[in-house]
């Protein structure tokens, strides 16, 4: 692996943990910092692609869910290892 240096470094992934994708009311929380999901956290969590409220919905007790709350989203967002995967790509859309 030889990168340049201090040159772009095109290749790395975009990791799941970059979803603060947030307004800014709250402050700023740095990625790759793991937090649980509480209840303050849905509070400046918003819908990545239409930035509407998100709700926590457990489907089943696996594999809970953040639901936008967005008349004409409704995309569901998985929440791994309670982090929140706030990807449009990753989301489920509504039935
Ligand atoms: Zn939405």
């Amino acid at each position: 692996m030889n990168r340049p240096p201090g040159g772009p470094r095109t290749s790395v992934p975009v990791q799941p943990g970059t979803w603060l994708t947030l307004t800014t009311k709250k402050p700023f929380i740095p990625k790759g910092t793991p937090m649980p999901l509480e209840a303050g956290l849905l509070e400046i969590l918003a819908c990545p692609a239409c930035h509407a409220p998100l709700r926590e919905e457990n489907a089943t007790e696996e594999t809970p869910e953040l639901v936008c709350e967005g008349a004409s989203c409704g995309l569901a967002y998985p929440v791994r290892d309670d982090i929140p995967v706030l990807l449009v790509d990753e989301a489920r859309r509504p039935a």
